[in-house]
């Protein structure tokens, strides 16, 4: 057992927070007030060098492991945990999903440019009446001549008002249930027959949030992923590494509080002391950096036994699903707890806009909700530690 990062995770991280701190931050107050996600994002990371960090070598990847994206994000969040969502939906969501499922002809042509930061991407399950219930999703892909028709919307699409990829499920076999869902992919700047309306939400700004409608929508046959109506099989390939990797958004977020909250603690003098001084205070400082050590090693430890499988598909039946819907279960619910006591330690202050607490605490909130509610990841838990084979102790 070795909780020790290796140095040359040392020294990615580093890099990768060197670069947020002179670059991100400076525009972070202006990029939250109006909702925008800076532009050159993406080629920022690509020059960088971790847009592709689990890809091989040959799409123009760093070949290394989910450890390693989960620390990337975590430390992007340190920053903005918004932004982090942004490059974790792209990346992970959208274009690992691709490189697991697609044929070659096409990942050499699109993953490279996912990797300079050319392409950004998005991925489509959610609809306005499928939520968690993803499986009863109405959009459909009507097949006709060498062309499929598609028609029906995708809600709350992370990147969808910028994407340049995107990859969605439809039901090409709607009688089959969930056996009658196949997935698809798109350009969306090269696309006709679809909308996008952008999304305004409270928190989680300047990450570009979409509703997507598909109004006859024409895509060639090639662009079907994984197989005619296995769409179920390329949707769970993705969604333990999604949950384990995304709790790194969560995790920046609560350092950052801690880091915040212990400063201002320090500075803040009430009654003729700093307010550090007062047990109050010092007992959510110390919840703060507990419930932050237990987030790490949940999320770092699912990652670690990730990066050891060949097969990193998870689904049902597997310890990755378990482990990967208790990481984000706990990382989610103790960033909403450690975002409330940041902002009780800044009082009045972090009510305020410009603070960058409160934007921290506002991001949080979401991975109760992303990547599947903890709700359903209670379920998850549930229905692995009710399989008979299970033993306690992973
Ligand atoms: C900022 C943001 C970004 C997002 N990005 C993406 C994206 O990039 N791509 C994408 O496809 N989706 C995305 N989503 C959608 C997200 O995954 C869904 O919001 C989430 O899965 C929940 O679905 P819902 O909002 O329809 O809620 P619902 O499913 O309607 O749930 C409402 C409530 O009911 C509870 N509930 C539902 N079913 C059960 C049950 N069986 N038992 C107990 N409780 C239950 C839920 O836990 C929740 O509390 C994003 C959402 C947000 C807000």
């Amino acid at each position: 057992m070795n909780f020790e990062f290796s140095e040359e995770q040392r020294m990615l991280e580093d890099s990768v927070y060197k670069w947020a701190t002179a670059w991100l931050e400076p525009q972070m107050e202006h990029a939250y007030e109006v909702d925008e996600m800076p532009p050159t994002l993406f080629k920022e990371l690509g020059n960088l060098g971790v847009n592709g960090i689990v890809f091989e070598e040959k799409y123009g990847g760093a070949a290394l492991g989910y450890i390693e994206t989960l620390l990337v994000y975590e430390t992007i969040a340190r920053v903005s945990n918004a932004l982090s969502m942004t490059v974790g939906a792209s990346q992970t969501l959208a274009f690992d999903n691709f490189r697991r499922n697609a044929p070659e002809k096409f990942k050499m042509e699109i993953l490279p440019k996912s990797c300079t930061g050319e392409y950004i991407g998005c991925l489509g399950i959610t609809e306005p009446n499928a939520g968690s219930d993803a499986m009863s999703m109405a959009t459909r892909a009507v097949k006709k001549g060498d062309k499929y028709i598609i028609n029906g919307s995708k809600i709350f699409i992370t990147n969808g008002p910028v994407a340049d990829f995107m990859l969605f499920y439809a039901k090409t076999d709607p009688d089959k249930g969930p056996h009658g869902i196949s997935t698809f992919f798109f350009y969306p700047k090269k696309q006709k027959g679809f909308s996008v309306e952008k999304i305004k939400k409270w928190g989680m700004r300047t990450s570009p949030t979409g509703l997507i409608t598909f109004d006859d929508m024409e895509l060639p046959e090639e662009n079907l992923v994984g197989g005619l109506n296995k769409g179920v099989a390329v949707l769970t390939s993705g969604l333990c590494t999604e949950r384990i990797t995304l709790s790194g958004c969560t995790l920046g977020s609560q350092r950052s509080c801690l880091e915040l909250s212990l400063k201002y603690a320090k500075e803040r003098v009430q009654f003729g002391k700093p307010i550090i001084s007062f047990q109050s205070i010092q007992e959510k400082i110390a919840n703060m950096y507990t419930g932050y050590l237990a987030s790490k090693w949940m999320a770092y430890s699912a990652a670690a036994y990730c990066d050891t499988l060949e097969n990193k598909s998870g689904g049902k039946g597997t310890d990755l699903d378990r482990m990967a819907a208790a990481a984000l279960l706990y990382c989610g619910e103790m960033g909403t707890k450690i975002g409330l006591d940041a902002i009780q330690i800044h009082g009045g202050y972090g009510y305020c806009q410009e603070y960058a607490v409160t934007r921290h605490f506002l991001d949080q909130k979401l991975w109760e909700i992303g990547a599947g509610t903890s709700e359903i990841r209670r379920m998850i838990i549930a229905r692995e530690l009710m399989r008979d084979d299970f033993r306690s102790g992973k």
